[in-house]
């Protein structure tokens, strides 16, 4: 019970005394009235100025700093007197003029604060209450869910972020730095603030809970660097081994490779490479597919940090000349991560990548992967159906796992017998048997898959289709009976049915075991905040994706956007992956064209007459849908 109440009730703001805890301004409560509806009633001083937030202190835009000077004056006009607390709640619904009255008349009496009275009396809630504080100083409220952008955080540093209980957030479109504080009246620390980050401070009222969590989320790598070095002394000798084995929590590397690992998982990496160079240690991070450095650790550092990651996956410490590779699952924010563990000894030393799974990526379901309605429905017809192969095929990188993984979980249910033959696992499903393939120990995928047969599978999923027995094995076991879901390495998807044929699988086999095949790509999406709207020629859309005839019914120009790149999205233009799909399913033509030993190209052919879209189709519709750029789709799928 202890223990229940212990992950519960803190977020509950269960205690009356507790200031905002972090619950209390999650968006439950009845939607308050935009902060930006000023009162009617607003006074003298507010009123010259356009509703909104208060303008910072200081200076208009673009005028240096007078040090000194812009605190004061400014700074009375910048908290309106608003109008009073009592009259806001009334306002917002929360409460009535009689109970107001009430009330009032018994704040006289004991003299508390009127709000954190109503609170205790459980006339309001802790929300309606920041709620309307927020509509009074007339700012806005910052909830978690809204997200943060962490490329933020160093605009301002952590000293000054944990003196001011002020962490930057977001950035207007106009410029202005949206700062989450536990103090929006504080005109000071906003003047501070805008002189230290040069950007006008527009505030949000967060609880000091909320601020709390949000300074450990941005807390700075390379501040975490540089606390590390000076803790290990100025010397250039590398640190000893035993100090990093010390795997005390508050050990700076274990805290640095730490901090590292949230901030990949906050950032969505889908890998962190640690590369040693001759200086130093290079951190760089995959995000949608791309590398970008993040940080760089002293070489002195450098084995510390190697070892540490090497201790986390189980490996050998003292082994650096031969690669080794290991698993570790760890929970980061709540998520359950896990993380493989690969190391490379090159001339600098030993090269280490994390590849982080996510496993709530798992639960995406596919329509979230970006399936239109019409594919989606043809990829379920075939995994649904009770035997027969789906295949799914790509090149690397590009999400097969994640659509089978999709695909099983839609099929996992307690009377079917499910189990995974994979190299590596890479995601682990409750109620599914993984079973990993060890060529050391004899266990092939071909192997795997004969054991797999002998204990009465319903659902048999093989990570790779690479060679002639395991190809072989899936046909048949998709002929006697079992639903066979698998990837194979192809660029398109009536090149998987030649493919097989080519790894010696008799072509009327194939063709009558294999149900449906999706082909696959990811394109990096458009960032939302940033995107940009570009009305281009129907002639130049057709020449730059590529396609002989385009869908028909649209305008001329057409609609597309463009990347632009903003903080959001690391300045990429880009933020997350669409999938981009073509569907076969098998039909009487195609089995007939596969067993007369037809090319991909006559198949495909015959697909699209029975209305397969092609890959260059679905992403030239994800780029008329917005979600993506030409460019994007020229990369993924050209
Ligand atoms: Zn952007």
């Amino acid at each position: 019970m202890p223990l229940f109440a212990k992950s519960s009730t803190p977020r509950q703001g269960g205690s009356t005394g507790a200031p905002l805890p972090p619950a209390a301004l999650a968006p439950a409560a009845p939607p308050a009235p935009a902060p930006v509806a000023r009162p009617p009633a607003a006074p003298a001083p507010a009123a010259g100025r356009p509703a909104g937030p208060p303008r910072p202190v200081g200076p208009p835009p673009g005028t240096p700093p007078v040090v000194g000077v812009p605190a004061l004056r400014p700074g009375v006009a910048r908290i309106p007197r608003g109008e009073p607390l009592g009259q806001v709640l009334v306002r917002m619904g929360a409460l009535s003029v009689e109970d107001l009255e009430a009330a009032m008349a018994r704040q006289k009496a004991d003299g508390r604060k009127l709000g954190e009275m109503l609170v205790a009396e459980e006339r309001i809630t802790r929300d309606q209450l920041a709620r309307a504080m927020a509509v009074r100083m007339g700012v806005g409220v910052f909830t978690l869910g809204d997200g943060v952008d962490p490329s933020l955080g160093r605009l301002i540093d952590e000293k000054s972020a944990r003196r001011y209980q002020a962490v930057p957030v977001r950035l207007d479109p106009d410029g202005r730095l949206l700062v989450a504080m536990a103090d929006p009246s504080n005109v000071f620390a906003i003047d501070d603030l805008r002189i230290l980050t040069r950007h006008e401070i527009r505030p949000l009222l967060a609880s000091p809970e909320e601020i709390q969590t949000l300074l450990g989320q941005t807390s700075r790598l390379d501040a975490v660097v540089a606390d590390l070095v000076q803790e290990s002394g100025g010397d250039d000798t590398p640190l000893d081994q035993a100090d990093i084995s010390d795997a005390s929590d508050d050990a700076p590397v274990v805290r640095l490779v730490n901090s590292l690992i949230a901030r990949a998982a906050e950032e969505r990496a889908s890998d962190i490479h640690f590369e040693p160079q001759a200086k130093e240690m290079v951190v760089r991070f995959r995000v949608d597919g791309v590398l970008r450095t993040v940080t760089s650790v002293p070489y002195r550092l450098a084995v510390g940090v190697a070892s540490r990651v090497k201790i986390m996956a189980d490996l050998d410490i003292s082994e650096r000349r031969a690669p080794q590779d290991g698993r570790v699952g760890l929970t980061v924010a709540g998520r359950p991560l896990d993380l493989r563990v690969a190391t490379l000894p090159t001339v600098y030393g030993e090269k280490i990548v994390m590849r982080l799974l996510d496993k709530s990526n798992v639960m995406l379901t596919l329509a979230e992967l970006g399936f239109a309605k019409d594919v989606l429905a043809k990829f379920e017809a075939c995994y649904r159906r009770p035997y027969g192969a789906v295949l799914v095929t790509g090149p690397t990188g590009s999400g097969k796992s994640t659509s089978l993984y999709g695909a099983l979980n839609q099929l996992n249910s307690t009377d079917k017998n499910i189990i995974t033959v994979e190299d590596p696992v890479e995601y682990r499903l409750a109620g599914i048997n993984q079973v990993q393939v060890n060529p050391k120990a004899g266990l092939t995928f071909a192997a795997g898959l004969r054991s797999i047969l002998r204990c009465d599978p319903d659902i048999v999923m093989i990570g790779e289709i690479r060679d002639k027995e395991t190809a072989q094995i899936a046909v048949e076991s998709a002929l006697t009976g079992h639903l066979v879901l698998a990837t194979i390495h192809t660029n398109d998807a009536a090149g998987a049915l030649t493919r097989l044929t080519e790894m010696g699988v008799e072509p009327f086999l194939s063709a009558s075991a294999v149900a449906g095949i999706l082909a696959q790509r990811l394109a990096r999406r458009l960032c939302s905040h940033c995107k940009q709207e570009a009305m281009i020629p129907l002639a130049t859309l057709k020449e730059l994706v590529d396609l002989s005839v385009l869908p028909p019914g649209l305008p001329d120009p057409v609609s597309v956007y463009r990347p632009v790149g903003c903080a959001r999205c690391q300045d990429t233009g880009y933020r997350g992956r669409v999938g981009v799909y073509e569907m076969l399913v098998m039909s009487e033509a195609m089995e007939r064209l596969t067993v007369a030993g037809a090319s991909g190209e006559e198949i495909a052919r015959q697909a699209r007459r029975e209305g397969m879209r092609t890959l260059r189709e679905d992403g030239l519709l994800k780029v008329l849908s917005g979600h993506t750029s030409i460019e994007e789709i020229a990369l993924a799928v050209g």
